[in-house]
């Protein structure tokens, strides 16, 4: 077990302030366990202090079974609640019996400062507050009696107000520590949005949110890797819109821009399953991986996509005999029988393409 895992059980906080309160929690329960077990054997060899020993040794006792829960079952609420409250039984009980004796009272102002970082700003307050009114009732009845009468008002006052000072100290820090908090994960909040967001305009292509090529890069490879790996099957094709160039020049650039989007909106349409993967890899050029358990039914897929496509009837009088905006596919199909290697996959679909051009468009060839 390192160091670390020692002082936080293995565990580690969502935030900044959550980890400190593990930190805390372990390290004091730790000390704690300790201190109490030597003050128990410390006690027990005075006779006068025989029932003191048994209060540390209660204790003891308790701080140390928050500590193997804590270690065990990652209890921390549990290990700050009996920690603090073993501390809270273990002063009142060494004022109430000790008095001032040596000026022992001294050690009773740390208590505000574990209790509100261990338990938190609100519950460590309250216990804080419990703790101070029987504390301060037993000093003031102390008042003329401890350190042989010479405990006076003056020095009650001084012990309340340090308390009180501590407490608020100790209280305005937490409440700093949380707002830093609280606009530290405002900010990373802001951050994880606009890293997404980011992140999804460098992969998609602006004009028709399909991917784009440089996602397609990167997804093509990852795809060959997987149909390796495992066993399954894609389709991979390339999509080019026909006689486009007589489209631009005849209808307008801006007409050309629309005509995409709707292809595009229509291959959405055709393929949207998960594992579906579309781009548009070039000005009217556009790309698909599609994972397929039935070859066959993909193809038909791909088909009716072109007849579809045909049968939105966008005006073309350019376009050969069909009058309408057609589109031709070059596909293959990778499985981990073949060799497969990125550029030859694409020379393929490419030259698949190639055919559907030549044998007269608006029309799917396979490799
Ligand atoms: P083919 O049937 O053989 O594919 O002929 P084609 O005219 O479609 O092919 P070619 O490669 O000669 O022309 C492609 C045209 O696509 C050229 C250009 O006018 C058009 N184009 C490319 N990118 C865009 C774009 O982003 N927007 C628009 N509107 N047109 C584009
Ligand atoms: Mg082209
Ligand atoms: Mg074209």
């Amino acid at each position: 077990m390192t160091l670390e895992k020692i002082f936080t059980a293995g565990l580690k906080g969502k935030n900044f302030i959550e980890h400190r309160r593990i930190i805390l929690t372990t390290t004091f329960l730790i000390i704690a366990t300790f201190v109490f077990t030597l003050f128990a054997f410390v006690n027990l060899f005075q006779v006068e202090n025989r029932f003191v020993a048994l209060l540390d040794a209660i204790a003891a006792l308790s701080t140390l079974f928050a500590l193997i829960n804590l270690y065990r079952n990652h209890a921390v609420d549990i290990g700050a609640i009996i920690g603090s409250i073993s501390l809270l039984l273990f002063f009142i009980a060494f004022v109430y019996i000790n008095g001032n004796t040596s000026f022992g009272i001294i050690w009773t102002i740390f208590f505000p400062i574990f209790v509100i970082t261990l338990l938190g700003r609100k519950l460590g307050l309250e216990l804080t507050a419990f703790y101070y009114a029987i504390l301060f009732y037993l000093a003031y009845n102390g008042i003329d009696v401890w350190q042989d009468g010479m405990w006076d008002l003056t020095s009650f006052l001084r012990y309340c107000v340090a308390s009180l000072v501590i407490t608020y100290i100790i209280y305005m820090h937490e409440l700093s520590l949380e707002k830093a908090q609280e606009e530290l994960d405002a900010i990373r909040q802001k951050e994880i949005v606009y890293t997404n967001k980011l992140e999804y305009l460098s992969i998609t292509d602006s004009l028709t949110s399909l991917y784009n090529r440089r996602h397609f890069d990167k997804l093509f490879a990852l795809t060959l890797s997987h149909a390796k790996r495992k066993e399954d099957t894609f389709i991979f094709f390339i999509l080019d819109l026909d006689n486009f160039k007589r489209y631009n020049d005849n209808y307008g650039h801006k007409a050309g821009d629309d005509a995409l989007i709707q292809i595009a909106y229509a291959m959405k349409s055709a393929f949207k399953r998960e594992s579906d993967a579309l781009f548009r890899i070039g000005g009217e050029e556009f790309a698909g991986i599609l994972k397929v358990e039935d070859i066959e039914l993909a193809k038909e897929h791909l088909q009716e996509l072109v007849k579809k496509i045909e049968e939105l009837h966008i005006d073309h009088q350019y376009n050969g005999d069909y009058k309408v905006l057609t589109i031709s596919l070059g596909a293959v199909v990778i499985n981990q029988n073949d060799s497969l290697h990125e550029d030859m996959l694409y020379q393929k679909a490419d030259s698949a393409l190639y055919s559907a051009k030549h044998q007269g468009r608006n029309r799917v060839v396979f490799a």
